[in-house]
């Protein structure tokens, strides 16, 4: 098995859960003995949200999709950004916010858990009133944690070891632009998403009466 960052071996990633017997949980309740707590911070696209949203309920998968109202990147205030939200709730998964420091507003769109979008270490583990924060403790424990942050695992792949039943629950970031834009390289993948950011806004152009003729 390669641990490539792509579609492929994120499905062999959610059958090693299911092998080793976890049950996919969310940020209601501490994770138990047995929880698998999938995260998903969406920086930069809510096309491969949802993207990755399909491909998990197709599986009877649930995840937490924390969505930003302050992207540099999306407006979730958009019709895409309302269909998005609207498609993730319908596929059975959880919406919280990723917040940009110190903005934890949370509406009706939103489950009581926050994400904070890179945060500083000063506040990164902090309660937020009213919601948890994912990276609190009780739900972060830098031995039951993994993130694919700029397609570099921390502490490795964890496919072999959820297979196995080797952590006792676990926080599993995993970013979905990363998966579903394909190249070998970070650098790569942003150029590919890059790309596909093009086509789509040259569609909008036109959904919006802009005259390309
Ligand atoms: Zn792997
Ligand atoms: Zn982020």
């Amino acid at each position: 098995m390669t641990c490539a960052f792509d579609l492929d071996h994120y499905v062999e990633l959610l059958d090693a859960a299911r092998a080793g017997g976890y049950r996919f949980a969310f940020f209601d309740r501490e994770p138990r003995s047995g929880d698998v707590l999938l995260r998903h911070d969406v920086d930069m696209s809510v096309e491969a949200a949802v993207a990755m949203g399909e491909l998990e309920a197709e599986r009877g998968v649930a995840a937490t999709y924390f969505l930003m109202t302050r992207s540099e990147f999306y407006n979730l205030d958009a019709r895409s950004g309302v269909a998005a939200l609207e498609r993730l709730r319908a596929l059975g998964h959880r919406i919280g916010l990723h917040g940009v420091y110190p903005d934890a507003t949370l509406d009706e769109r939103f489950d009581p858990v926050v994400a904070w979008h890179t945060p500083d270490p000063e506040y990164m583990s902090e309660p937020v009133p009213g919601a948890v924060n994912v990276m609190q403790p009780g739900y972060f424990d830098p031995a039951r944690y993994r993130s694919d942050s700029n397609q570099h695992w921390r502490g490795g792949c964890p496919h072999d070891e959820l297979a196995a039943g080797a952590f006792d629950w676990l926080q599993l970031l995993v970013h979905p632009e990363i998966w579903v834009y394909d190249g070998a390289t970070m650098r790569e993948t942003m150029e590919s998403q890059l790309d596909a950011e093009r086509e789509l806004r040259r569609r909008r152009l036109g959904d919006n009466r802009i005259d390309l003729s």
